[in-house]
């Protein structure tokens, strides 16, 4: 399966990824994850996606294609793949469509979750992340058991520089400029899967396994 996981930021593609990848067997490729681990190791990739990251800001399109691209290529994604962050821009659509067309291949579908947007500003605002192994937190939703430390590693719970309402508010902003158009997008190319977003994580999940079909 070559899927897409398409959304305003906070709509819980992180968590539904994880699952998905998990289901059908395919490599996670969050650009913003690779973002981040790129920041944290000092990287020059980091150092100027930083810039654009801190302010909510998308990263260029061509450093973003470039990293993609060169990822999609890899051995592992032969089989299929699950994007999530990306595209993000009909340009980046366009390149991803031209780089599947050159290998013989297309998407299998594109999951598009549906959140409503005062929810996913409570979302977002109260959102925490583990540093170490990345797994979601909520202050209010789904705290961890001691504050500040991971269920699952024992590592700093943190809030993501870019999860601030300031920067949220920008983010959000981004998205409808930038990321909406995305929907006519992949409607009119015929596999676009609208999925509501709301009602818990395992819900959601059921309705993205029950859209995909398989
Ligand atoms: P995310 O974790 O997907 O919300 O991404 C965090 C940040 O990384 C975004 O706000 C952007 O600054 C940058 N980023 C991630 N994916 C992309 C993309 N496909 N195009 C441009 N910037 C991106």
């Amino acid at each position: 399966m070559k899927l897409v996981l398409l959304g305003p930021p906070g709509a819980g593609k992180g968590t539904q990824a994880v699952k998905i990848a998990e289901k059908y067997q395919i490599p996670h490729i969050s650009t913003g994850d690779i973002f981040r681990k790129n920041v944290k190791e000092g990287t020059p990739l980091g150092v100027e996606a930083k810039k654009y990251m801190d302010k909510g800001a998308l990263v260029p399109d061509e450093l973003v294609v470039a990293l993609v691209n060169d990822r999609l290529a890899q051995e592992d994604c032969r089989g299929g793949f699950l994007l999530d962050g990306f595209p993000r821009t009909v340009f980046q659509a366009e390149e991803l469509d031209k780089f599947l067309k050159g290998e013989g291949k297309a998407l299998t579908a594109v999951v598009d979750l549906r959140v409503d947007e005062d929810e996913l500003l409570e979302r977002m605002i109260g959102r925490r992340v583990c540093r170490s192994c990345g797994a979601p937190y909520h202050v209010k939703n789904m705290p961890p058991k001691k504050e500040g430390v991971c269920d699952h590693c024992g590592g700093e719970v943190y809030q993501r520089a870019d999860d601030t309402e300031e920067t949220v508010k920008n983010r959000f902003l981004v998205y409808k400029e930038q990321t909406m158009p995305l929907v006519a997008y992949y409607e009119k190319a015929g596999c676009l899967l609208p999925i509501e977003g709301t009602g818990g994580p395992e819900r959601v999940f059921g309705a993205i396994v029950e859209a995909l079909g398989q």
